[in-house]
């Protein structure tokens, strides 16, 4: 469900629909950044414990002059932690370093350690998760989900625990659709909100000449064209910027893209494929 600039989930916690990314932030850049975001009216910060960064995205967010209530955090469990003790562990560092006594999203980093993807972890993830369900349930997060997940890495979940996730922050960006389909219709059936990461590509889609043709049909730049996308696909984007003009023109999404120009972005090619 979606509510004032804001998707709304299955326990009536709202998110505001637009993310500030902080992946690739150094920590001693994280604090201006954020700070800018905060300014310029971002009330949503995504950070990790893995992006080395929540100590300064903490201090931002409580130097600035917003109530804590005011700003919906998101970190994650490093994608190595798959036992029940060291989630508690790690959600306590995570607060530790933000500096704050709950958050509103955590989320399992990914099915597996990076350095070994694709690993079957699945009882790993189960023992993680009710640790996740513990601290949802002491009320340290008012939302717990994961990322990365495929559709068996969800319905593993949902098998042998209690609360199906809210959210599962996935790749999404132009040209991902017909491969996140089943999964996308997966998340829907099950309410569970999907985050776009790298809505941008990482900046790689930027230069796609359809792209910025259509921005200049829409009177807009290639990167709204990217998050109005993925918005109108009903998936939460979380665009990163450390500059402040861009930072600024991600969050001014205030159009609509047609019908048939959706069709025709649905069915570009990956840029990071070609
Ligand atoms: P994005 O897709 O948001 O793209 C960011 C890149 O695009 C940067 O190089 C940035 O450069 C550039 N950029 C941003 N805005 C503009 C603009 N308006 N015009 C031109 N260039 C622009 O990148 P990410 O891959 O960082 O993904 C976003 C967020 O998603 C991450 O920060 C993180 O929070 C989350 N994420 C989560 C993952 C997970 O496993 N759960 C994995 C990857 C990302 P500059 O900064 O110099 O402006």
């Amino acid at each position: 469900m979606r509510k004032d600039h804001a998707f709304v989930m299955r326990n009536g916690v709202e998110i505001p629909e637009i993310g500030f990314g902080t992946w690739q932030i150094p920590n001693k850049e994280a604090h201006d950044s954020v700070t800018m975001a905060l300014k310029n009216g971002y009330t949503h910060i995504d950070t990790a414990y893995a992006y080395q960064n929540e100590e300064n995205v903490g201090k931002a967010i409580r130097e600035f002059d917003i109530p804590r209530d005011q700003v919906f955090v998101t970190s994650k469990l490093p994608s190595h932690i798959k036992n029940y003790e060291d989630t508690l562990t790690y959600f306590q560092e995570t607060l530790d370093h933000l500096g704050m006594d709950y958050l509103d999203l955590f989320l399992i980093h990914a099915p597996w350690p990076w350095d070994d993807i694709g690993a079957d972890c699945t009882e790993g993830n189960i023992q993680a998760w009710k640790a996740m369900e513990k601290l949802f349930k002491d009320g340290k997060i008012r939302t717990i989900g994961v990322s990365n997940f495929s559709v068996s890495d969800l319905q593993a979940i949902i098998d042998s625990c209690e609360i199906v996730p809210f959210v599962n922050q996935i790749p999404f960006y132009i040209g991902k659709f017909h491969e996140q389909k089943e999964l996308l219709d997966f998340c829907e059936k099950h309410e569970i909100l999907v985050e776009a990461y790298s809505p941008l590509a990482t900046g790689e889609v930027l230069n796609s000449d359809e792209i910025k043709k259509l921005a200049e049909k829409y009177n807009r730049t290639p990167a709204q064209i990217c998050i109005r996308y993925c918005l109108q696909k009903d998936t939460l984007p979380l665009p990163k910027s450390t500059h402040e003009g861009r930072i600024i023109e991600n969050s001014k999404i205030d159009f609509e893209i047609s019908e048939e120009d959706m069709n025709m972005l649905d069915d570009m090619e990956d840029v990071r494929k070609k």
